[in-house]
């Protein structure tokens, strides 16, 4: 029989994310019952709105965005990026340097497509975001992932970098601030990763989609900034800080020394090329978005909805006897550690399916994000706190019977 399924390789990667937890979770729904989903970091339906502006300056430019743009991006909104990475002190770039995309992950995809031959190598962090080990992965590329310590605030591990570097090594990638942990990684820690990449001569890929959203006062540093000698790529977008992840618009910028990385450029080029470009409606509000009253920081203020939820959550999980959790600076992402012999925890998808077919929680569990132990899952603050509220009173009460 004819088969068409490319490739099975996939399934290690993906599989945890989207599997049988989330597949029993749907079933459960469309035969009504009531799950409280803490498991996407998608904020519309949590009602976050997109500031006003945005709606109705994307819905001025309609008629003007019908047709395809340059594949790179309308020349407004890559300015608009290109002023950003000023602002942020991303060194070299001009507009010619900066690709939009249907969403940051778009862009991960390309890149990963453009760079890695069968059998190389590119070092992406534990816990991750697991598109990067899955678009590494399609690729061809080997993922080797680096852990994040969670007594050092969940910053990398940079004794484990160095020892995970192989002649095969052709870039690293650092997710900061951190989806699961809600890590921002310190100055100096960037500044030594920056020194490895150096000495090892990678590319440094910088996911930093959350770069607006930092509670509690906290700065983030571009790690491009401190590279200017290095090829670094930096990841953006809107998704997270203007809650459209529907309308799909990032970006990416090229920058520091781009000579090292001038064939690559080219690939990027043509697979840029190849897609034709990116939704050009969502384009036009870039410039909007960037520039204009960032909304979102009423959201991460002291008194803001996302920092009390997060205050929240810490706090109770904290309480819960066998439960300890770092408490995230920025996103909306919580990384909380379980004590797996207290509950017996041998499998923590199977933890993660009993607490969705006992307590009707849906979480996602830890190896769902590459992370290497059975004693982690992710929980999403972005719902209202009378919802988080009723789910982690059952968390609670789950974890005070739970014994896998
Ligand atoms: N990068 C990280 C770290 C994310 O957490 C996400 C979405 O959750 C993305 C990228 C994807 O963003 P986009 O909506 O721009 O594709």
């Amino acid at each position: 029989m004819k088969t068409f399924s490319k490739s099975t390789k996939l399934d290690n990667v993906l599989y945890d994310v989207r599997g049988p937890v989330v597949a029993e979770a749907d079933r459960m729904i469309a035969d009504g019952d009531h799950v409280l989903k803490l498991n996407i970091g998608n904020p519309a339906p949590f009602g976050f709105n997109a500031p006003e502006e945005v709606i109705h300056d994307m819905a001025r430019n309609l008629r003007e965005s019908q047709g395809y743009s340059d594949s790179k991006g309308i020349w407004s909104a890559r300015k608009a990026v290109m002023q950003y990475a000023q602002i942020r002190k991303i060194p070299n770039v001009s507009i010619d340097d900066i690709y939009t995309g249907n969403g940051v992950s778009e862009l991960i995809n390309l890149c990963m497509s453009a760079l890695l031959d069968d059998g190389d190598e590119i070092l992406i962090p534990a816990p991750d975001y697991p598109l990067w080990t899955a678009c590494a992965t399609l690729a061809g590329g080997k993922p080797v992932h680096y852990l994040c310590d969670e007594q050092a605030d969940w910053n990398p591990d940079l004794a484990d970098i160095e020892k995970k570097i192989t002649e095969r090594t052709k870039a690293i990638v650092i997710i900061n601030p951190n989806n699961p942990t809600g890590a921002v990684y310190d100055r100096d820690v960037l500044e030594r990763i920056v020194e490895i990449a150096r000495v090892h001569q990678l590319i440094i890929f910088a996911d930093e989609i959350y770069d607006r959203l930092l509670m509690d006062g906290y700065k983030h540093t571009s790690i491009a900034s401190l590279a200017p000698d290095l090829f670094c790529v930096t990841f953006s977008g809107l998704s997270k800080s203007h809650m459209i992840a529907g309308f799909r618009v990032g970006w990416m910028i090229i920058s520091g020394n781009k000579k090292i990385g001038e064939d690559y450029i080219e690939g990027i080029k043509m697979l840029s090329s190849m897609r034709l470009c990116s939704n050009v409606p969502a384009q036009s509000v870039v410039q909007t978005a960037l520039w204009g009253n960032q909304s979102v920081e009423t959201y991460v203020c002291p008194d803001g909805r996302v920092t009390k939820q997060r205050d929240y959550c810490i706090e109770r999980l904290n309480a819960m006897p066998g439960v300890s959790v770092v408490k995230p600076k920025a996103a909306f992402y919580c990384f909380p550690k379980l004590d797996v012999e207290k509950f017996n925890i041998k499998n923590d998808m199977q933890f993660a399916y009993d607490l969705l077919k006992q307590e009707h929680v849906l979480v996602v569990q830890g190896t769902g994000f590459n992370w290497p132990e059975q004693d982690h899952f992710r929980i999403v603050y972005l719902p209202m706190l009378t919802t988080l509220q009723e789910a982690l009173d059952k968390l609670e009460h789950f974890l005070t019977y739970y014994h896998q």
